[in-house]
Formats: structure tokens, sequence, C-alpha cells
């Protein structure tokens, strides 16, 4: 039998049906598709990270429950005595938590589209059933499809990025809290842009008991670290650490992170610099002929252009620029591109190569 037939009969079908989740190439690129941070850290920052490489107890297993973050966090956020946490290698691997303790095979997870794609690749990996209800036209929910759909499909659970990637805009408190009291199941708001936002759901934790929030430190400028975190109710998190894998966050990780939370406000001001930077960014592309801007409150910009997208992309990587082709993706992202946030000469750079890109392909 040969390797081929093998996985035929036994790599489970959905899976073999999957693609795995692409990263583009960026080497030698300015690189804009990944929302990630692009400042560097001050010296003082790199000089406590390089002590923590230095001390770090490596030939031991690190803390099974983060201890140190744990209460470095409560603080940092300000968390309710009730309010418990649980962390993960990023926050793709609590959305894997999550979909493995309360979805499973023949349950459904529910969420909308288009949203952040992890939601449906978890959902078939561990087979179970996917429900994505369709955005209009401005990206906003369709309360009265979102609430028919999570009555007919009863889901385990509802994913909602608030901001929502990759459209970048914000839902509204109310089709949310409708969501909410419909929904038989847990409900995870996933704020991986909070810091890009003034918007915060924390305190939906505490006031409905089938809430919790997902963050992320990846768009703050650690993404490299992978560390992401969940908050709700003791009950929840007591339940979903039985599926979570012991030792999970490395101790270079807990280091890193616990050095990063005690410098935060050097991360808070670089984030209102890309704040700052989404304000020019949006005004300067408005003014671009053909292209249309929709809004946002988190570090990328969704974009569509009355051009083939998939040329313009190609285009503007020709010039060094690596941006994201969301065209093909789904119906709903026909032209669209999305734009990380950079820093103010790669978002110079970027507007260059896009009109060029644009002029190019307009012929
Ligand atoms: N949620 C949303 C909405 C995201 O856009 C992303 C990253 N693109 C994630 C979660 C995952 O982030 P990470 O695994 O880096 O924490």
């Amino acid at each position: 039998m040969s390797v081929k037939d093998r996985i035929t009969q036994w790599v489970r079908p959905e899976v073999q049906a999957l693609s795995a989740y692409h990263v583009a190439d960026a080497a030698g690129l300015i690189k804009l598709d990944a929302m990630e941070n692009p400042f560097d850290f001050p010296a003082a920052l790199k000089a406590e990270l390089g002590a923590d490489l230095r001390d770090a107890a490596i030939n031991r297993y690190p803390d099974p429950d983060a201890g140190a973050i744990r209460a470095a966090l409560r603080e940092l956020y300000s968390l309710p005595d009730a309010v418990d946490m649980l962390f993960g290698n990023g926050s793709d691997e609590i959305i894997q938590i999550l979909a493995m303790a309360v979805a499973g095979p023949g349950r459904t997870i529910l969420s909308v589209e288009p949203s952040f794609v992890m939601y449906k690749m978890i959902a078939t990996f561990i087979g179970a059933e996917y429900v994505g209800v369709p955005l209009n036209d401005e990206f906003q929910i369709d309360a009265q499809a979102t609430l028919d759909a999570i009555k007919r499909h009863q889901p385990a659970l509802v994913f909602i990025a608030q901001p929502n990637n990759p459209t970048g805009n914000l839902f509204d408190d109310e089709t949310l809290r409708q969501i909410v009291a419909v929904s038989p199941g847990l409900v995870v708001i996933d704020e991986a842009y909070t810091a890009f936002t003034d918007a915060d759901y924390m305190s939906w934790v505490s006031e409905y008991d089938n809430v919790v929030v997902m963050r992320t430190f990846s768009k703050v400028g650690l993404a490299g670290l992978r560390f992401g975190m969940l908050f709700g109710a003791q009950e929840w998190i007591e339940q979903l650490n039985k599926v979570r894998l012991p030792y999970n966050i490395n101790c270079l990780t807990q280091n890193a992170v616990l050095t990063a939370i005690r410098h935060f406000p050097e991360f808070v001001k670089q984030t209102e610099a890309l704040r700052e930077q989404r304000r020019w960014l949006s005004a300067k592309l408005e003014e671009v002929a053909g292209v249309s801007v929709y809004p946002s409150e988190a570090n990328f910009i969704l974009v569509r252009v009355d051009l083939p997208a998939k040329s313009v992309f190609s285009e503007m990587k020709k010039r060094g620029v690596l941006i994201k082709l969301l065209d093909g993706g789904h119906p709903k992202l026909a032209g669209c591109l999305r734009l990380t946030v950079g820093s103010h000469e790669e978002n110079e750079a970027m507007l260059k190569a896009l009109i060029e890109a644009l002029e190019s392909v307009r012929g």
C-alpha cells in the first residue's frame, strides 16, 4: 500500500478536504499582511527580555498555571474576583480548546461571514458542524438572519470577532445582546483588536452566564510569543482547562509576557501611534480614485478596488509591499484587500505602491 493510499483511507475526509492555513513568504517585502506591530522595543525593555531568556529555567517544565501572569493580568485589566483566565499558545489554541470542550462532533459552531477563518477551520477539523451567517453589504450583522440561524441550529458555540477581521468594523451592542440572549450555548467575544478600539466587553463576562471574552498579545507587538487569553466565569474555565494540554505556555513566553505587562504603557504608546496612523491612512485612501474605504476600529483597513484585486495585489508585491488579498476568499470580499496599518514610512510606501499598482492595472 502506498503512502497516498494509506492517507486516502485513514486521514479523516474532512481533514483531507481542508487547505492548510496559508502564510505568505514576506522575505524582502514591507510586511503589511498580518496585523503585526511594526515598532521596535525600547532598549530597556529589550535588555529585560534578554535577561528573561538568560535566566529562564529551561531545564524545568514551566508553571502549568502561569500564576504570575494571572496575578499581573488581574491587575492590568482590573478583573473582578469571579472572572477566571485560561491561556493559550495564541488565541488560535484557545479557539481549538473551546471547540473541543464545548462543540465536537454532532454539535454546531456558528459565526458570521466573512470573519476570522480559523473558526470554520477548527470546527471542520474537530468534526463539528459549522454555520456561517452572511453579514450584510455594509458588513454589519443581519440580526434577523443570525437570530433565526441560532434558534434553528442551537449552536454549542458562537464566535463574534469584535471588531471583526477582515472587515475592521464593530458590530452594534444591541444586536450582540440579542445574540447572547437567544444563544443556548457559549458566546465568545473575540477582542483580538481590543488595543485599537474603545469598545470593551469584559463586563459582559459577569453580566451573562454564557459569555467569555478572548484577547491576544499578538496585535500589540508580541505575535512571536504566541500568547492568547480567555476570560470567563470560574466554572467555564474549570471545564475548558481539562482539555488544555499541560504546559502549553512555555517558560520563555511566560517570562517575556510578565516583562511586557510591566512595560505595558510602552505598548499602549505604540498602539496609540497606530490608531493615529490609521486615521492618516484612511484619509489618504479616501482620496485615491477607484478605492472604497471601510471604517476600521482595528490595526488594518479593508478596501475595495474597482479593478481585479488579484492583479493590484501582485503589482503591489512587485513594488515590494505585501498586503492581504481577500478577493476569492468569500463572495462578499470580491475586489477586497486588507491593509495592515504600519509605521508612517511603511504606510507611505504602501500607499505609493497601491496608487502605482492601480495605474499599472488600469493600463
Ligand atoms: N482572532 C482574530 C479575530 C484574529 O484576527 C486573529 C489573528 N489573525 C486571532 C484571533 C488569532 O490570534 P493569535 O492566535 O495570534 O492570538
